[in-house]
């Protein structure tokens, strides 16, 4: 029997993970022609939006904007949002078979890839991930400590993450002034003494990962220098040969920007932002626990299978730093009842059909990064979800969902109220967002966030 789309029996979908796949997601079931749905998008915290409110940099306000297309989302009939409700803590994937059609998990990669080196625990080696979150006022970061008396800093990785790393911690007070940051990231950073961040990638230039609008930011910092030396700006021969035989004009422009600021030298600004290359971290040295040093070995490029792969060389090389952070990729957290591939720490899906040993599990799917791994860009989860959408739009036309107990809308939210004391919904956010930028506005910043549940409920809900 296919699924009812009359208007008075929809598809009741819960939606699990408010960040940009969850939204598009929202969007495109709600828009849908083929079926009548009815949205209910949840999050962990009572904020919106996922990584673009605390992942992507504050200093890329313009990015952050895309949120506005959500808002929109939210505008629609039939979406509703409950924040502050944690799949695994304040429901399981039980509670929302008996109220709900179809469960969609857009709930992110959450943790870091470890680098397996050792030292890899010492006080004052961190994720990159635990920072970013800290700076940009995540509930559950903020109170995360991070030694910024530190004179020299290392980030192992040379991704779009740990350019957006350094840039925070080479930008100037009044750069991050301009920002939404975390005001007391603002105050920490503004009394740190690091002179010196040191990005290490284990191929070579033309092989980082970074983006090359971000590597051009790099060069646009206002009291940071970039320093890169002809040795590692040059194209070792393997990848010379390969950009001969397979022109690429985005990575030949990437590495004539890295190697610009090779030419440029330091011009006396009080920080150094120093790009390494084809070089490997092996272990991270302590002085009494606490991060002295980075040993790293030296790598030359092979070609494997195809792939053009780093191969340890016997030179070797110490590098002083109090504080390291790890920026070498992300991953899916593991949430009870629902497979999990460990190997790609992703959910385990076929075209967002959740799976498991007997094969489709009906009525769940996965998009954005827990769906396919931390790739892409925003725009990237808009067509992920949208092929989700279609297969859920497929499933419900032939009438395999679930068979939830008490599908109406009323009996799912009594639910959520008998669990989840401060329920955030979507006008409570609303509230917050003015909030934030009054406050910001008071201050001559964009926004000025609320960092811990306390005082969102608190602002909003009065309790
Ligand atoms: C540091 C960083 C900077 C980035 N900068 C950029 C950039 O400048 N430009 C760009 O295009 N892309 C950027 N990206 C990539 C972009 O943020 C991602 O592509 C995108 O956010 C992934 O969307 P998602 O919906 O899959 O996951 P997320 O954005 O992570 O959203 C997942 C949501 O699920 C919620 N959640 C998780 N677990 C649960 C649970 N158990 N119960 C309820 N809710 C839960 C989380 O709170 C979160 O809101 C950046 C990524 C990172 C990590």
């Amino acid at each position: 029997m296919s699924q009812d789309t009359q208007p008075d029996s929809p598809l009741r979908i819960a939606v699990i993970g408010a960040g940009p796949a969850g939204f598009y997601a929202a969007d495109a079931l709600l828009k849908s022609d083929a079926v009548n749905a009815t949205v209910d998008l949840f999050d962990q915290l009572p904020t919106p939006y996922g990584l673009v409110r605390a992942g992507v940099a504050p200093d890329h306000a313009k990015i952050k904007s895309v949120t506005r297309k959500y808002d929109a989302t939210a505008q629609l009939p039939g979406f509703r949002f409950f924040g502050n409700v944690r799949l695994g803590k304040d429901v399981s994937v039980d509670d929302l078979k008996n109220h709900y059609h179809q469960i969609l998990y857009t709930v992110g990669a959450q943790v870091d890839r470890k680098l397996g080196i050792p030292g890899e625990d010492l006080n004052g080696s961190h994720s990159a991930t635990e920072f970013v979150a800290w700076y940009n006022g995540h509930p559950d970061y903020r109170d995360l400590k991070f030694d910024l008396s530190a004179r020299s800093v290392v980030i192992v990785g040379v991704g779009n993450v740990a350019v957006d790393v350094a840039r925070i911690l080479c930008r100037t007070t009044d750069e991050l002034r301009e920002t939404d940051i975390a005001d007391y990231a603002l105050e920490q950073l503004a009394a740190s003494n690091v002179e010196d961040v040191y990005m290490l990638g284990r191929r070579g230039p033309a092989q980082a990962a970074f983006t090359n609008p971000e590597a051009k930011e790099l060069g646009e910092m206002e009291d940071a220098d970039i320093v890169v030396s002809a040795r590692d700006a040059t194209l070792d021969d393997l990848s010379a040969a390969a950009l001969a035989e397979h022109p690429d004009r985005l990575t030949e422009k990437k590495v004539a920007m890295i190697q610009s600021f090779v030419d440029k030298g330091l011009t006396g600004k009080r920080k150094r932002l120093h790009l390494r290359f084809l070089v490997s971290p092996t272990e991270i040295t302590s002085d009494n626990g606490n991060v002295a040093g980075v040993d790293i070995v030296h790598n030359k490029l092979v070609e494997d299978g195809g792939r053009v792969r780093p191969k340890a060389t016997d030179e070797t090389e110490h590098l002083d730093c109090q504080l390291v952070f790890r920026s070498v990729g992300y991953r899916g957290l593991a949430l009870d009842g629902i497979p999990f591939d460990d190997w790609t720490g992703t959910f385990r899906n076929e075209d967002g059909r959740i799976m498991d040993d007997q094969g489709w599990r009906v009525g769940e799917y996965a998009a954005g990064w827990i769906k396919r791994g931390p790739s892409g860009v925003i725009g990237t989860n808009k067509a992920c979800a949208q092929d989700t959408v279609a297969r859920m739009i497929e499933d419900a036309a032939t009438g395999k969902t679930l068979q939830p107990a008490d599908s109406s809308p009323e009996a799912a939210e009594e639910l959520l109220r008998s669990r989840v004391a401060d329920l955030f919904a979507w006008s409570d956010w609303e509230k917050l967002d003015k909030l934030e930028t009054e406050r910001g506005a008071s201050l001559g910043r964009p926004r000025l966030k609320f960092t811990t549940r306390e005082e969102m409920v608190e602002a909003v809900l009065g309790t």
